[in-house]
């Protein structure tokens, strides 16, 4: 059993608290957002996330895990204090900073015995000697802390199952023993743990956003290939997936990446590459590729009803992606932004994430469940691919709508079936030129 603080109860903190909970660990998780501690002391939970409602009502009755707003509460008696704040994009893609420089500062100001500080977020190369360089400025009175920079992987919509399951764990400090303490935190987890120096182990999080982003945005690109020569990438992708050494994970064209890593992660190393005088190329056509995506989805509804000036067109599903409530980067938004802007009137519906695309979308017309989404709707176009869009009674749906048009941006539909109930469908890199 160590005692384990976590700054940051968002959906990497939390999960890492409620986690190293479950493992046996005394765990203090903080967050200088109040309000998200009370209700977290009182049962509610802040995100959605599948299986962490439980874990955390679960470890909190235990005693194991508790929450607070205050920094000398949660370093009490903790060995390790690990740093899960936001890193959102800067104005010039850059990530910002802030979150993680005013984490360290509270840190430095209330820790009373030593310390390894684990970075959890996601940092440009350099940030773990700064966030020392920072606590040493900060600190009152000298106490020995190290630092160390774990980068987490886990998914959203299935964090839990990814924390405990982890691909690796990586570690990077210029101190390697407290390197090996906190691999010894991951031990239970039983995944290869890969120690290596600072910047390695934060370069190690870009490189392997940037490359899932790419293989995204490969697949897209692909997807317009075969829709101007008339194959299908669906099948394309099964194809190539058999390959060991492609893999058949990260092969689905779609809408692009969105959520709140890829984006701005491919745009923070890009940042990084250009301060140091290089030129990111395969970087920015991943961005452009993705940005292409959604303006392509957009021309399919154009092309299905003519115009989209007075059409009504409703969004199967608004949060980036399944099983989760995010909607930071959410493809929907910019689908729904140029919908609009040529005149349609947008309605959505989300299993999940209606409260805050209600926030971010105020234009947009929120319905109850799909089959009020469709009624009166020109066209449908899905923007998520839950689990409960793919058994829909299309029948029923067909009836409530105005045209039997569907714009899969998902490619969760078998096409001849639509076309066979008299829906005038198209998915993403399925023989478009060919319908
Ligand atoms: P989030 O926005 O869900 O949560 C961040 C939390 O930190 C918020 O609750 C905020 O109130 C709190 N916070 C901000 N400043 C603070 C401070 N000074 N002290 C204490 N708390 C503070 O963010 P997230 O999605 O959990 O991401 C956190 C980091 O992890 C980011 O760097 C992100 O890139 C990285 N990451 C995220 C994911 C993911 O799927 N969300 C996966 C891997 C890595």
């Amino acid at each position: 059993m160590k005692n384990i603080a976590v700054v940051g109860a968002g959906y990497v903190g939390l999960v890492t608290g409620a986690c190293f909970a479950d493992l046996g660990n005394q765990v203090s998780v903080l967050d200088i957002n109040e309000e998200r501690i009370a209700n977290l002391n009182q049962g509610v939970m802040p995100i959605y996330e599948p299986g962490l409602e439980e874990m955390v009502r679960r470890n909190h009755s235990a005693g194991r895990l508790s929450f607070t707003a205050d920094y000398r509460e949660a370093l009490q008696g903790a060995e390790f204090a690990f740093i899960a704040v936001g890193t959102p994009e800067g104005v010039d893609g850059e990530a910002d900073l802030q979150y993680v420089s005013a984490a360290a500062k509270s840190i430095a100001r209330a820790m009373t015995a030593p310390l390894i500080v684990v970075n959890k977020s996601t940092v440009p190369v350099g940030t773990g000697d700064w966030v020392a360089d920072i606590i040493r400025a900060s600190q009152p009175d000298p106490i020995p802390f190290s630092v160390v920079s774990c980068p987490e992987f886990l998914r959203e919509g299935s964090a839990v199952t990814d924390f405990m399951n982890p691909h690796r764990t990586v570690l990077g400090s210029l101190d390697r023993e407290a390197s090996e303490k906190v691999a010894r935190l991951h031990l239970p987890l039983r995944a290869p743990i890969v120690i290596t120096d600072l910047r390695t182990a934060e370069m190690i999080k870009y490189a392997s956003n940037a490359f899932l982003a790419t293989r995204i945005s490969f697949m897209n690109e692909i997807a317009s290939i075969c829709e101007a020569v008339g194959a299908d990438v669906k099948e394309v992708a099964a194809g190539m997936g058999y390959d060991t050494r492609i893999g058949r994970q990260f092969l689905e064209a779609g809408l692009g990446y969105g959520g709140s890593c890829f984006p701005k992660d491919v745009k923070a190393l890009a940042h990084m590459a250009e301060e140091m005088g290089r030129r990111p190329r395969l970087l920015q056509s991943v961005m452009d590729i993705n940005v292409e995506a959604r303006h392509r989805l957009v021309a399919k509804v154009r092309d299905l009803l003519g115009t989209l000036d007075g059409a009504t067109v409703g969004l199967l599903g608004l949060a980036f992606k399944e099983n989760t409530d995010d909607m930071r980067e959410a493809p929907s938004v910019e689908v729904a932004g140029y919908l609009q802007a040529e005149g349609a009137r947008v309605k959505g519906y989300d299993p999940v994430a209606m409260i805050g695309a209600g926030r971010l979308m105020p234009d947009v017309q929120l319905a109850e469940d799909p089959y009020e989404l469709a009624e009166g709707c020109d066209a449908l176009v899905v923007c998520t691919p839950w689990n409960e869009f793919k058994q829909l009674d299309l029948l029923r749906l067909k009836g409530a709508m105005k045209q039997p048009v569907i714009v899969d941006g998902r490619n969760i539909y078998d096409a001849a079936a639509l076309r066979q109930l008299g829906f005038k469908y198209l998915g993403v890199g399925r023989g478009y030129n060919h319908t």
